[in-house]
This record gives structure tokens, sequence and C-alpha cells, in this order.
């Protein structure tokens, strides 16, 4: 191996750790977790991880656990129904003015807690130029939509000229405003946003990139760089985060995580419930934990540092947002309200 191949993307990918010979840690336990869903950490990620138990969050985000082989009746594959809001294969339409286009079901690492394990990692494809026609003329006829979301999978460890054709005929329509991805690979394959790609993107602004940091021991050299290209490149980034117990279920956690979200250029977006997708029960927690942790965030953070906390509905209600109650009452001349210390203020109604 030439030292500097670990840099390169596709040494990366083509390095992909997806066999437990080539771990540390519980062989056998691990072995047996892998029956069910795949397996798949870039050295790079691995190189994260400190200690080599699931008390290492690293390790936990992608090392397969036993816990996952647990049925439980209200874990699904596919808890947001998005089947059921799929019109042409690839295409999920929830919110008048959104789509989202699944184009590969291919990713660098395949994250324990991941939602879409329906499609991740099953039978790794690309969506075709056929299939992807059906979704362009799909958005053609849709005149509502005005903002395109693409996902997957993880669209970046698609080719740059494949992912620039899928970009080009998107942005060719003219109702739709905002092209955004959706992608881990700031934080599992950092070397992939490399020249090519951030001058492939810009040419077809506005592009909106949301990636999904858990914690702050994914905050490196390397991921903090890709994340200061992409800005560079005039693209506005979000972050979306996974609330997953013994991870991130802690207010200094999360503080710290989104203070150094904000010096990479990156704005938490979304801190998401964990959804009730099969295999994820140890790492869920409760909508009361989120909210306390949102009650800490408020009044010690910076306001562009707070996330939005969002239960995605089971079963594909679509996302609600959840804060801390901060109305006490709501009276006929007035609204009763509390500050984040507690102290009581009232705002009076308008008298004309
Ligand atoms: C989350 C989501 C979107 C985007 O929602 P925003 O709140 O605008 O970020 C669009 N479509 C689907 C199906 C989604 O799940
Ligand atoms: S990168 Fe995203 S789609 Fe891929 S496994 Fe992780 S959470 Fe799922």
């Amino acid at each position: 191996m030439k030292i500097d191949d670990r840099s390169k993307w596709k040494w990366q990918l083509s390095h992909r750790i997806n066999s437990v010979n080539e771990l540390t840690g519980n062989k056998p336990q691990i072995e047996k977790a892998c029956s069910r869903f795949p397996m798949s950490v870039t050295p790079y990620y691995y190189s994260l991880i400190k200690r080599f138990d699931y008390s290492d969050p690293i390790y936990s985000m992608c090392i397969p656990n036993e816990k996952e082989l647990i049925d439980y009746p209200f874990l699904k594959d596919d808890p947001l129904n998005e089947e059921h809001h799929t019109p042409v294969e690839g295409l999920v339409h929830r919110y008048p003015d959104r789509a989202l286009v699944l184009l590969t079901s291919h990713c660098s690492v395949y994250c324990r807690h991941c939602t879409r394990k329906r499609v991740a990692g099953q039978k790794e494809y690309f969506i075709d130029e056929n299939k992807f026609g059906k979704i362009i003329e799909y958005l053609k006829s849709h005149k509502e939509i005005h903002d395109v979301v693409i996902s997957g999978g993880d669209p970046l460890t698609m080719e740059t000229d494949k992912l620039e054709y899928f970009i080009r005929k998107i942005r060719e329509i003219e109702h739709i405003d905002i092209i955004r991805i959706g992608t881990r690979v700031p934080v599992v394959l950092p070397m992939r946003i490399d020249d090519e790609l951030t001058s492939m993107l810009k040419k077809y602004h506005p592009i909106w990139i949301n990636t999904h940091f858990n914690h702050p021991q994914e905050i490196t050299k390397e991921s903090s760089e890709a994340c200061i290209r992409l800005a560079n490149a005039g693209i506005p980034l979000g972050n979306q985060t996974v609330l997953l117990r013994g991870i991130n279920d802690d207010p200094e956690v999360m503080i710290q995580l989104c203070r150094m979200l904000v010096k990479i250029r990156v704005r938490p977006y979304y801190l998401f419930i964990c959804d009730l997708v099969k295999g994820v029960e140890h790492f869920r927690t409760t909508v009361d934990k989120g909210i306390e942790i949102m009650e800490h965030l408020r009044g010690r953070l910076s306001g562009l540092a707070i996330p939005t906390f969002v239960v995605d509905a089971p079963n594909g209600g679509g996302k609600i947002p959840v804060l801390p109650e901060y109305i006490l009452a709501h009276e006929e001349d007035k609204t009763v309200l509390r500050n984040y210390e507690g102290k009581v203020c009232e705002y009076p109604n308008p008298v004309i």
C-alpha cells in the first residue's frame, strides 16, 4: 500500500471492511449479528474507533450488534411508510412541494441505526436511466414540487459524472428551485469531497447539502476540511442528527456536537427521534429525553447551533417538531410564558 492511497476515496471504498475477519472485537458475536443487515466500514471511519467495544460511539454506530436480531412487533422495515408515498420507483412524494429521490442503495458505511434499511445495502444498485426517466417525467408533470432531496443510500458514493447526469436533469426542470443532497459522506468518507466534486456541484446552484454527524468524535481534521470545502463551493450545509441512546442522548455531548458543527460551517438542522425501524431497539430513547436535551440547549448555546427536534410520525405522517413547553397559559388578554431559566413573563394581546 502506498501511503497516500488511503487519502483517495476510491481506495477507501474498495478497501471497505465487510467481513468479520478484518475486525477487532467479539468476532463470533459480530458474525452472528452480520447475518441480518449488511456491514461495511471505510478504513477511515474505522480508524476513528478508540475502544473496540460498544461503549465507543463510532464502534457502536458501524459494527453489527446481536441486539439487532431481536424482533419487536412495532419495529418495521419501512417505518415511515415511504412505499405508500412512492408514485414511481425511487421517488417519495409525501409533502406537496418537496420530493425525495432515492438514486442508489449504496453507502460507504452501513449505519446500524439507518432508517432506510429496506434500501441501504440491500443489493447494492444505482437507479438506471430508464427508471430515472420516469422520475424526471413525474417531477416535470408536478409543478407544485419546488425542492428535490437527493438521497438513498448515499448519492455521493456515485461517480461524479454519473451524479452530474442526475443533477443536470433535475436542474433542467424550471419549477425546481432547490436541489438538496442528503449524505453521510463528509462524516464517513470525507476524502470524497474533492475538487472534482465541488466544481461539478457548484455549476448547479442552488445546491444545499444535509449531512449526518451524530457525535463529536466524528468531527476530525478530515471531516472538518470536507465540510469547509463544500461551504467554500457556496453550498449551505445542514446537519441531521439521530438521537441515539448511549451515543448522544446526553445534553453535554449534544452541546459539544452542535458547537463543533457551527465551527466547521454546518448548521444543526434536525435532531430526529430514532425511527421505528428493525434492529434499533437498543438505540431508542424517549421523546421526553429529546425535550430535556432541547431544554438544555436553549439559552446555553447560540441559536444558530440549535436544531429542531422532530418526531417523524410512524406510518408516514411526516415530521412533527417538538419543543419544551414555553407557554404556560393562553388568557383572554395575554399569553403567559416562561424563559429558559423558568422566569415567567406575560405578553399582552393588542388592544386595537
Ligand atoms: C424529510 C423529508 C423531506 C424534507 O423535509 P424538510 O422538513 O423540508 O427538510 C421531504 N420528503 C420526505 C419524504 C421526507 O421524509
Ligand atoms: S449513510 Fe444514511 S442511508 Fe446509508 S446506512 Fe447510513 S443512515 Fe442509512
